[in-house]
């Protein structure tokens, strides 16, 4: 008995002594997981073209926004675009008083800059700008961030020309070549100014704090001189129908924008779709490639799972992510069998007879079609006059 006590009190203490002589690390990684993750939106190919994901409406914290603009940069990449523009406001910076009033003591002469507020009355007022900000210097030290990092995401330079009363509005100038020089008291000298630059004008959330999206005579006036480009058919999660109609009727790019603020985690991530942006059916992600395609109006806006655009447009773009097979035909009842495939990220509802068939991404969906040739309404698009298309579906392609 003794024997056996002694040996385990002995065991005991040669495993203490490893224990004490195992090398402790310095540093430990409570997870490996360190590689960057993002978010692949598969869109398909529509009549040869690559959907691209834009998104050229955003803010940081040069303006009213909460992110610098390298984290507006990670998180577009996180979130699947291959197009951002960071369009901050020319005008106002919504952090910059207290900026200043830190600042204002290590000023050499102990004052601190002239701050004008963002509720500025740019048109009536003798003011002209707050403080000066270099937004082409911002733009450069974004852009050489994303070559150091490598990320595969166009950068677009771009800014928001803000006028109050919302008579006027807000407008996104993008592919703009020097912000610096953009701006004039008048907005129409503003907006001519973008466009002797080659950029192009975006009229945004056109019914921003006013009760229509109709123009006033003030917008009429930017129309008529041709210094519109495109129109935000949807901003953030509001959709303004009557845009479409306008875009069309005057060849206007029709435009998805997040407008986003704050982080798009807060905004977009916890209601379960991606952010809200454009798909731009262009030949390849260059600048060259994806102006021409805006220039043609190859685009479809994306906002809380609803796509919005030109009818045949939409039509391509479904019968490209859906495809549809003839499991059996019924000549007697006049009915066929159908199995749609939806190999996109985007989820489809299809009406037809009274019910909804929600087809998600990457899933199949069998169903019975009363008729002869499919024809569906697609809930969850949107064309001309707040309408839904109805799309003819392509069979066994
Ligand atoms: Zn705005
Ligand atoms: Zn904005």
């Amino acid at each position: 008995m003794k024997k056996v006590l002694f040996t385990i009190v002995f065991s005991m203490l040669s495993i203490t002594n490893i224990v004490a002589q195992q090398k402790i690390p310095d540093t430990h990684l409570t997870s490996n997981v360190v590689a960057a993750r993002r978010t692949e939106i598969t869109l398909p190919k529509v009549n040869g073209y690559t959907c691209y994901k834009a998104d050229f409406h955003t803010h940081t914290i040069f303006s009213d926004g909460d992110l610098t603009p390298r984290q507006r940069i990670r998180e577009a990449w996180h979130d699947g675009l291959d197009i951002l523009c960071l369009s901050d406001h020319l005008e106002y910076r919504r952090q910059e008083q207290g900026m200043l009033n830190a600042l204002a003591p290590y000023n050499a002469d102990g004052k601190p800059y002239t701050y004008y507020p963002a509720n500025i009355d740019y048109v009536n007022s003798n003011r002209t700008m707050g403080v000066m900000c270099n937004f082409d210097a911002i733009y450069d030290e974004a852009k050489a961030f994303i070559e150091g990092e490598g990320l595969p995401l166009m950068l677009v330079k771009g800014i928001e020309l803000s006028r109050e009363p919302f008579k006027l509005g807000h407008f996104s100038a993008l592919f703009v070549k020097d912000i610096s020089s953009l701006y004039n008291r008048d907005i129409k000298q503003a907006l001519r100014n973008v466009h002797a630059q080659g950029g192009l004008v975006i009229h945004n959330h056109p019914a921003y704090r006013r009760t229509t999206s109709d123009k006033s005579n003030e917008q009429a006036e930017l129309y008529n001189e041709g210094l519109i480009d495109g129109v935000e058919i949807v901003n953030d999660m509001t959709f303004y129908p009557k845009m479409i109609r306008r875009a069309i009727e005057e060849d206007l790019i029709m435009i998805g924008a997040s407008d986003i603020h704050r982080p798009t985690a807060e905004t977009y991530g916890f209601r379960g779709h991606f952010r809200t942006m454009t798909f731009i059916l262009a030949k390849e992600c260059t600048e060259k490639a994806i102006r021409e395609a805006l220039e043609k109006r190859r685009t479809i806006a994306y906002s809380g799972d609803q796509l919005m655009g030109e009818e045949g447009l939409l039509s391509d773009f479904f019968n490209a992510a859906i495809e549809c097979q003839v499991l059996r035909k019924d000549k007697s009842k006049h009915s066929l069998q159908l199995r749609l495939h939806n190999s996109s990220s985007i989820t489809f509802r299809i009406a037809h007879n009274g019910a909804i068939y929600e087809v998600e991404p990457f899933k199949s969906v069998n169903l019975t079609y009363k008729g002869a040739t499919p024809r569906f309404t697609i809930e969850n698009m949107w064309h001309i006059d707040y309408q839904h298309p109805t799309i003819a579906v392509e069979i066994d392609k």
